[in-house]
């Protein structure tokens, strides 16, 4: 299949409060975040246009910069209305937005205070991030060689792109190999997450997810948990061990981009699709469908 670049297409790019078209769309080579991942990230969907929880990414982003100490001149509201401006200029019905917050050029060198604080906002038509009969078996996972950091390592709750190094090097080993993505273990060894996405097993009829105490507790999986107990599942958040896996029922993945992921197998461990999981993905497919139903 050819790949259609991301520099090369039509389309505007929201840039610093103005919309640019897309392939004009550049930055300076001694960008800070190009050389020392200064940069936060998000990663929104719209459904028939309406973002889903909006609010609650634009509020991530605006915690992750405080955090990473950037001096982030947007209100929550100003983020909101930027994402929508972005969703309306390039046409969008189904598809994704990545807003990204990183530090300019304008001071080299580790610390960087006075370096400006860029703000841009793409998106574009992506309906499913997993096509075809996939969705019915689910996806390979095997285990990656990397683990989720220390919250004392790094800032483990900040879409921050520098804690996508290890997911990059995880997801293109495991592609490499013939499986679709990655679960990682923590810095504990216990199990924590795939590469974007976070990760739920049945066991019994119950959902057990890991605690996300070191990595990011996704919106995606605040949101599952809150449908599972509105389905009368009971949810379990606590820690599990990898030994564990093989004694599960259902496995599945949840993430923004990734929605609801049933999981075939993680190495050798084979899983049916079984009824938590579509259930679940059929009752997260009509909430983020619901329009206005959840805009925070
Ligand atoms: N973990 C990682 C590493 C991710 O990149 C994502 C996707 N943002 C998630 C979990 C799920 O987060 P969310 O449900 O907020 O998209």
């Amino acid at each position: 299949m050819a790949l259609v670049p991301y520099d090369d297409r039509d389309g505007f790019i929201w840039l610093d409060g103005k919309l640019v078209p897309w392939r004009d769309a550049k930055f300076h080579f001694l960008s800070h975040s190009l050389h020392y991942a200064s940069a936060i990230f998000e990663g929104m969907r719209c459904y028939n246009g309406c973002i889903f929880k909006l609010t609650a990414h634009s509020r991530r982003l605006i915690d992750g910069c405080k955090i990473m100490d950037m001096n982030f001149p947007y209100t929550v509201e100003q983020v909101n209305a930027a994402c929508m401006e972005a969703v309306k200029a390039n046409n969008i019905s189904d598809g994704y937005i990545r807003p990204l917050v990183w530090r300019g050029a304008q001071q080299m060198g580790v610390a960087a205070p006075q370096a400006n604080i860029h703000f841009g906002i793409a998106a574009w038509d992506w309906p499913q991030y997993y096509k075809g009969d996939i969705l019915d078996k689910g996806i390979r996972v095997t285990t990656s060689q990397w683990r989720r950091p220390a919250p004392d390592t790094a800032p483990v709750h900040v879409k921050a792109s520098g804690l996508y190094m290890i997911c990059t090097i995880s997801k293109q080993a495991a592609e490499a190999k013939g499986y679709n993505d990655a679960l990682m273990l923590d810095y504990r060894g216990y199990v924590a997450e795939l590469t974007s996405a976070n990760f739920f097993m049945v066991k019994d009829g119950v959902l057990h997810t890991p605690m996300a105490d070191c990595f990011l507790n996704g919106i995606t999986r605040q949101t599952v948990i809150g449908l599972a107990q509105d389905l009368g599942i009971d949810v379990q958040e606590r820690v599990i061990l990898p030994d564990e896996l093989a004694t599960a029922d259902e496995c599945f993945a949840t993430g923004t981009a990734a929605e609801v992921t049933p999981i075939g197998s993680i190495d050798h461990i084979a899983y049916a699709v079984g009824p938590v999981t579509r259930k679940i993905r059929e009752a997260y497919g009509t909430l983020a469908r619901t329009p206005k139903a959840e805009a925070a």
